[in-house]
């Protein structure tokens, strides 16, 4: 099968597309042949060495496609999609069967990679890091990516005021476009100074901060006190120690720093999480934007630009030609 494959960590380059033997099937999996991937900040982390994949590694960790070697559950032409498994950039995976959520017929591979991933993190950021209620305020930070855009929307959905940062006009756009009351451009403007304006100097509830290193300090100035810091990620560079008494000084904040995966470690978090997403998908609750389409082959472009904060929205590989 065709596959990109990483023998090594480094820059988009080592993104490398190779012919591989299939997939073997442990107890338990299926096969799936994949129609789309979808691209992750994970998947850059794993190839640049911030969170680096054990090698040789097949990126990806999500997509959507058709079971080729099902069960009694999931027999043969079953339509699936997928999160949290590795080597989603490949033609065929094996997968645990328990792993895969069933697709309905009215939504496509493309929606469905669109927000399963990106989808259930709103999902728990928003209903388990920190049960965000009507009336609250938070700051969400790169506002118009393909997490940002999805956050914003399931935050004004559920009657918070949403501030967001973003980095030019047109993501400001986009992300006035998802709802966001206020959109500051970090580039140009002092976010923190920002924030405690635009909340008469009480701060904000809580604040999802996925950009890390250039952020996370002023993540915490701006939170009220008894506000909750949710870092989720680390696009501008990973976040050094913090030091507990940080913490209490600020406002006796709250401090997580989630990942995914242990959010969907059992089927029945994984139905629960997943089914709820696909219902926001079918109200209209969340919308996903599909900022760009590659060929699996150029993989590495599609990588770069996210890496760039050239690209908006969900980035989506086609791999079913
Ligand atoms: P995005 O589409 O949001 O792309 C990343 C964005 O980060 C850029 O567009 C840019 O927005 C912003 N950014 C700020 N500084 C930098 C920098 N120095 N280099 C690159 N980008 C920068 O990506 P995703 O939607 O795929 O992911 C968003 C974040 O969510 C990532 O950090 C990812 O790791 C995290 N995540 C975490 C999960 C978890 O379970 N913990 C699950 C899924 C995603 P701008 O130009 O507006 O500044």
């Amino acid at each position: 099968m065709k596959a990109i494959q990483i023998l090594s960590q480094g820059g988009p380059e080592v993104l490398q597309l190779t012919d591989l033997p299939m997939p073997s099937q442990k107890a338990g999996e299926v096969l799936v042949r994949v129609a789309i991937a979808g691209v992750n900040y994970a998947d850059v982390y794993q190839r640049n060495g911030q969170n680096p994949a054990v090698l040789p590694a097949i990126p990806g960790t999500e997509g959507a496609g058709v079971v080729v070697e099902g069960n009694a559950d999931l027999p043969a032409g079953t339509r699936v999609a997928w999160l949290s498994q590795p080597g989603s950039y490949a033609e065929y995976l094996s997968i645990p069967a328990w792993k895969l959520v069933r697709l309905p017929d009215d939504i496509s591979n493309e929606q469905a990679t669109a927000v399963i991933m990106q989808g259930v993190t709103v999902q728990y950021l928003a209903e388990t890091s920190y049960q965000i209620k009507a009336g609250d305020t938070a700051l969400v930070h790169a506002g118009a990516g393909g997490v940002g855009l999805l956050l914003i929307q399931l935050l004004k959905h559920k009657g918070a005021t949403v501030l967001t940062t973003v980095s030019t006009a047109a993501k400001e756009e986009l992300a006035r476009q998802a709802g966001a009351d206020h959109v500051i451009r970090y580039t140009e403007t002092d976010f923190v100074a920002a924030v405690k304006e635009l909340t008469q100097q009480q701060g904000v509830h809580v604040v999802y901060d996925s950009v890390g290193l250039t952020t996370y300090q002023g993540s915490m100035a701006v939170l009220r006190p008894l506000g909750s810091l949710v870092l989720f990620g680390q696009s501008s560079g990973n976040v050094p120690p913090i030091d507990p008494m940080t913490l209490c000084r600020s406002g006796s904040l709250f401090f997580t720093r989630p990942t995914l995966a242990h959010h969907v470690a059992d089927a029945a978090s994984l139905t629960a999480r997943s089914q709820r997403v696909l219902g926001w998908l079918r109200e209209g609750i969340l919308r996903p934007r599909i900022g760009g389409t590659y060929p699996l082959a150029h993989a590495a472009q599609a990588q770069a630009d996210l890496e760039s904060r050239k690209t908006t929205g969900k980035l989506l590989l086609t791999v079913e030609t």
